[in-house]
């Protein structure tokens, strides 16, 4: 994995550079064109699809590989990825699916078919999430973040709109998500926000579900440097020591 840098280039890892006027790059993944103010030294170009796209591929190829009971551990690799930003839509990708493992690693998908279950629920959370636009936190007043632990509760309890017991799971469980991700205040951090639904989402699960996940003894956040709206001294995860 190519080491998460501010200013690297995603493909060989030199420095990025800005042009004062945008050029015609072309993406080194779909190879489409595009204008761009920025591309590496060597004339590196992502597009932002391709990027988002790659962001969601390194969330299930990661999730695949882990055995780890623990949401937030999960996230907090996945996180260090290049391909995952530190704000975007991926992140609705990202809580349902390290849910959706770490719920499979702490018994859930009993049965002779665990690992198929397992594995079709996470394509099932990749296509669920994709749907979910960026930046709805702050404009539709529902954060993804809670959606997709909302999304985690559907797939697992297989509801639907004509469901009984687990369309009301998952219902409530957005909820619980969101109204702790609402406690908490903006500006948004996706980051804050998945930690947050993640672990609303362990109690949840094993109160109504009989399945118990894990967590950190402290959620600790790794990323405030790069996030210029952070809320410092005021989110719950804030390393202190910094
Ligand atoms: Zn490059
Ligand atoms: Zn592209």
């Amino acid at each position: 994995m190519r080491k998460r840098g501010e200013g690297a280039c995603l493909v060989c890892g030199r420095p990025i550079v800005y042009y004062e006027k945008a050029r015609q790059m072309e993406c080194v993944m779909c190879h489409r064109q595009f204008e761009s103010h920025a591309g590496c030294e060597d004339g590196h170009y992502v597009c932002d699809e391709c990027h988002g796209a790659k962001g969601i591929e390194v969330i299930l190829e990661g999730c695949k590989k882990c055995t780890s009971k623990n949401p937030v551990e999960i996230m907090q690799e996945l996180m260090e990825d290049p391909y995952i930003y530190m704000h975007g839509p991926e992140h609705h990708v990202m809580v349902g699916a390290a849910l959706i493992t770490a719920y499979y690693n702490s018994g859930g998908f009993a049965g002779d078919r665990a690992r198929a279950d397992y594995e079709s629920a996470l394509e099932e959370m990749k296509s669920r999430g994709s749907e979910y636009p960026g930046g709805s936190c702050g404009l539709w007043g529902c954060c993804g973040a809670a959606v997709s632990a909302g999304m985690f509760m559907s797939i697992v309890t297989k509801a639907t709109p004509l469901t009984g017991k687990s369309w009301g799971l998952s219902n409530r469980m957005t909820a619980e998500a969101l109204k702790a991700i609402g406690e908490l205040g903006g500006p948004r951090c996706c980051k804050r926000n998945s930690f947050t639904a993640a672990a609303a989402a362990v109690k949840y699960t094993a109160e109504n579900l009989g399945i118990e996940m894990e967590l950190p003894e402290k959620i600790q956040c790794e990323f405030s440097g790069e996030n210029r709206e952070c809320l410092r001294k005021r989110c719950p995860y804030y390393k202190r020591c910094n």
